[in-house]
């Protein structure tokens, strides 16, 4: 007895989803060939994987394969898979009635973004839905290959919703696609434009695809192939396969042991990283293969976590068929082959940065930021600390930026540490009083834009046992020590003991007119050319590290800072001469708050910009006026 159809309606966002999916022409529209033969993949894995772990499903006798059956004199496009099926339930669920995370993303996307890239469907979850870019009308038949239950069908026109209705009783398992093409669509029908869709994106899907009884993929597992049989081209085309990319990977590599584990891997690093360009924290992108049997496809303990935006295959005949995820972690073979593939990977990566730093680069600029994560696995630290690299105030623009071995290799005379600023950019830290002596000493000191940087380098603690210090965490002891370049060395004459003295008096009339906006103002043994410097009290806290913290927790406490003075510079030492004549001099208080405001500001930190700025024009007021009344006497 047939049943009556039931009718559903489309989830809201799917909804949504679909009008923009039907109302507009997009370039690529043969994209939903590839999202429908990669669903039809993925439910032959599921099948293969029962199978060769020994559970029950039905017709075993079947072939694993896709068919694609074409009519274009009905205009239809037809695609049969063999595959796990779906029962009524699932046919609900899956196809139109629960939304996936990535749908309302998705959708932002579709409608914000002016590039609009349908290519990107399958990312998120939706990429069966693309069949109505083409489909006036899409009619699934589908049967589970586990549940006993009969076929069903699913049929729509994407207009709001969906019937479901009981399918044939004879139907085996799997699942059956009729597309009734759109009248702009009919060339889907033709066999030469399929082909070249299955060709250009789905040529390494390891199922036969049969259009019209003829197969048009090809079957290699080129991860087991030698090397040298392999094409660059096929390469390439397996990457964008797998990782589901337009552009040709920065680098690949691939490997093949037999001792201690037998395992073939073949890896590639991607030209982008989606998540620096904002798609949200990347899914691992290494599928793992047993005996040629795909296991997981985003397989979580392959990789690190700070080469997740790596892609490929590793595929090794060791491991047990029926490993289950949750167990992965802690089967030893499939540790040992992951540390076979990071120390491979690192050493790779050591490689092009000194071989082929164009290509470096590229992969530095666009995952440098993952990879420096790493600091925290100890047991590569030393690996990660020899690609690291920054940029520095002895780099010249055009030079590669600075590794630590180089930094190292230029290393001063009794200097035993390695010294790091960050900020903003170049010109910030150009100019960064706290790096003052070091520049005078000609001492090379790294620069940090990134924040990760201030948690990596202070991580890696050191690197060819040199310790890796902040500039403003250094013991001025330490630098004094370092022979700097010779012209540099000549010391400017010591203020006189005297002078000192009143100095310091100085410096705590100073530290009375800031009163508690900072801890302390001392003589500065630092400074050369500037007049102040900030420096933060917190032990082990660079001043850049406390902005990063208050950054994700306004209310992490703030500490206070000293201020160093120089007495060399002319500002202080006329500073000195006014504070003799007159302590309570209240021009004093001026020049000292605009001083403290200056400090402040080249530590990145404007609390008060409207003070600031009128304190300013009221001190250059005056100061041209003295300026004016100086010429008027002179002329
Ligand atoms: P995704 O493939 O990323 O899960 P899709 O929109 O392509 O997203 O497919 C949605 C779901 O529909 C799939 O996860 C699967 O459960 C089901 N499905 C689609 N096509 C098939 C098929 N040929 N066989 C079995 N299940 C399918
Ligand atoms: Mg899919």
């Amino acid at each position: 007895m047939a049943e009556q159809a039931q009718s559903y309606q489309f989830q809201a966002e799917i909804q949504q989803l679909l009008d923009i999916l039907t109302h507009s022409l997009y370039t690529h529209r043969d994209i939903y060939i590839r999202e429908l033969i990669s669903n039809s993949a993925d439910a032959l894995d599921k099948v293969r994987y029962k199978t060769v772990t020994g559970q029950e499903v039905m017709n075993p006798e079947l072939n694993l394969d896709i068919r694609i059956e074409l009519d274009d004199k009905k205009n239809t496009f037809i695609i049969k898979d063999t595959g796990i099926g779906m029962t009524k339930d699932e046919l609900i669920e899956n196809i139109g009635t629960i939304a996936r995370s990535g749908t309302g993303e998705f959708i932002k996307q579709m409608t914000q973004d002016d590039k609009k890239d349908i290519n990107l469907i399958g990312r998120f979850g939706v990429g069966f839905y693309s069949v109505f870019m083409v489909a006036e009308k899409v009619e699934i038949t589908s049967r589970s290959a586990t549940s006993g239950e009969p076929a069903w069908n699913w049929i729509s026109d994407g207009k709001g919703s969906f019937e479901i209705i009981e399918g044939p009783q004879d139907a085996p398992r799997g699942t059956t696609i009729k597309v009734f093409l759109k009248e702009d669509a009919k060339d889907f029908a033709q066999k030469w434009q399929v082909e070249s869709a299955i060709k250009k994106y789905s040529n390494f899907v390891p199922f036969p695809i049969l259009v019209d009884n003829e197969q048009i993929n090809t079957l290699n597992a080129i991860w087991r192939e030698p090397k040298s049989s392999v094409k660059d081209e096929q390469y390439n085309e397996f990457f964008k396969f797998i990782a589901n990319e337009n552009e040709d990977p920065l680098t690949r590599l691939h490997i093949s042991a037999d001792v201690p584990i037998q395992f073939h891997a073949l890896l590639y690093i991607p030209k982008t990283n989606r998540e620096t360009m904002g798609f949200g924290k990347d899914e691992e992108g290494v599928n793992l293969f047993v005996r040629r049997v795909m296991v997981d496809s985003h397989a979580k303990d392959i990789m690190p976590d700070y080469m997740r935006f790596i892609r490929g295959v590793v595929d090794s005949d060791d491991l047990p068929l029926n490993i289950s995820r949750e167990t992965l972690q802690e089967n030893p073979y499939l540790i040992k082959i992951k540390n076979t593939l990071v120390s491979k990977m690192l050493s790779h990566l050591k490689e092009l940065q000194e071989k082929d730093w164009d290509t470096f680069k590229q992969i530095w600029k666009a995952h440098g930021r993952i990879l420096k994560e790493g600091y925290m696995d100890f047991s590569n630290k030393d690996k990660l600390a020899d690609i690291f690299v920054f940029d520095s105030s002895h780099r010249k623009t055009d030079e590669p930026l600075v590794s630590l071995k180089t930094y190292v290799s230029r290393m001063k005379e009794n200097q035993d540490a390695i010294y790091f600023l960050s900020g903003q950019n170049r010109d910030a830290l150009d100019t960064n009083p706290s790096a003052e002596i070091f520049r005078s000493k000609g001492i090379e000191v790294l620069y940090c834009y990134d924040p990760v940087d201030e948690f990596a380098l202070p991580g890696l603690m050191e690197y060819d046992k040199k310790k890796i210090i902040s500039t403003d965490q250094a013991d001025i002891k330490d630098i004094e020590k370092i022979k700097g370049d010779e012209k540099e060395q000549e010391k400017e004459p010591e203020p006189e003991k005297a002078d000192k003295k009143e100095l310091k008096n100085l410096a705590r009339r100073i530290k009375d007119i800031l009163g508690d906006k900072i801890e302390d103002v001392v003589l500065s043994e630092r400074l050369v050319d500037s007049p102040a410097l900030l420096k933060g009290t917190a032990p082990g806290m660079s001043s850049q590290m406390e902005k990063i913290m208050r950054m994700w927790d306004e209310n992490a406490p703030q500490s206070k800072k000293v201020m160093e003075i120089n007495g060399k510079h002319p500002l202080i030492l006329d500073m000195l001469k006014i504070y003799q004549k007159d302590v309570k001099d209240p021009f004093l208080d001026k020049i000292a708050w605009r001083l403290y405001d200056s400090v402040m500001l080249l530590d990145g930190m404007i609390n008060d910009p409207h003070a600031m700025a009128t304190g300013l024009q009221d001190l250059l007021t005056q100061s041209t006026q003295l300026y004016t009344r100086e010429n008027e006497e002179n002329s």
